[in-house]
């Protein structure tokens, strides 16, 4: 008989985001959905769903799954958002926000990894992302308004270039902190009248970083 269980590390995937206070059930599903092992390195395949960053190229890292499920979780999503990503890396953060928001804008400033990332997120069909290379916290005036905007990289202050492209009802979420050590995952909501802020967990991230990067 053929069983339609997902497989074991997939089942513990579940289990390990759950455990650690995931509960948005449309979350834990594209978390499910989306293929992990197709983001990292060939040689770390076999790791991919274990709640832990890996290495990619150019010396950045895909981040843990806990936190983009959390980070996830924190955007509230709707099918009709408009989102932007500063930091597309391996391209698996800007995957899952596609499956429950309308478009994805991702920014990478590594032209190999915007390459890769591009490349396989049409692959595999996630058709309402968008990769752009460039500097994520310099970006053109024309870029914009969104309603969601997530940043994967550690920034040391919210960077007010892009807290000004929040819609009103918008959320931005980023890790704010030193380069080196431990940041803070800042949520900002743009209200009518103004901005909240609220402070979350401890996270760490690679330092964001100004403009292009000139190696390939
Ligand atoms: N979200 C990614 C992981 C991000 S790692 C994933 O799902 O795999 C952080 C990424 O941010 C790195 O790839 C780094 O090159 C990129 N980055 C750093 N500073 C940036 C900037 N100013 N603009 C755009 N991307 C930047």
């Amino acid at each position: 008989m053929i069983s339609n269980q997902p497989p074991p590390e997939k089942m513990m995937f579940q289990l390990t985001l759950r455990r650690r206070g995931i509960s948005d059930q449309a979350v834990l599903r594209t978390m499910e959905e989306v293929p992990r092992d197709e983001f990292v390195d060939e040689a770390d395949r076999e790791g991919a769903y274990r709640d832990s960053a890996l290495p990619i190229a150019c010396g950045q890292t895909i981040s843990q799954p806990f936190v983009v499920a959390y980070m996830t979780e924190q955007l509230q999503l709707q099918k009709a958002h408009r989102v932007l990503e500063i930091g597309t890396g391996s391209g698996y953060q800007a995957a899952v926000l596609s499956r429950l928001a309308g478009q994805v804008l991702t920014v990478e400033r590594y032209r190999k990894l915007a390459d890769v990332a591009r490349a396989r997120i049409e692959k595999l069909g996630y058709h309402n992302v968008e990769v752009m290379l460039g500097d994520g916290l310099n970006l053109p005036p024309n870029i914009g308004p969104f309603d969601r905007i997530i940043v994967t990289a550690a920034v040391e202050q919210l960077p007010e270039n892009l807290v000004e492209r929040l819609e009103v009802g918008g959320i931005l979420i980023a890790p704010v902190g030193p380069h080196q050590g431990v940041q803070t995952l800042v949520r900002l909501s743009r209200t009518e009248t103004g901005i909240e802020r609220k402070e979350l967990v401890e996270v760490r991230f690679v330092p964001a970083l100004p403009g292009v990067a000139r190696e390939l």
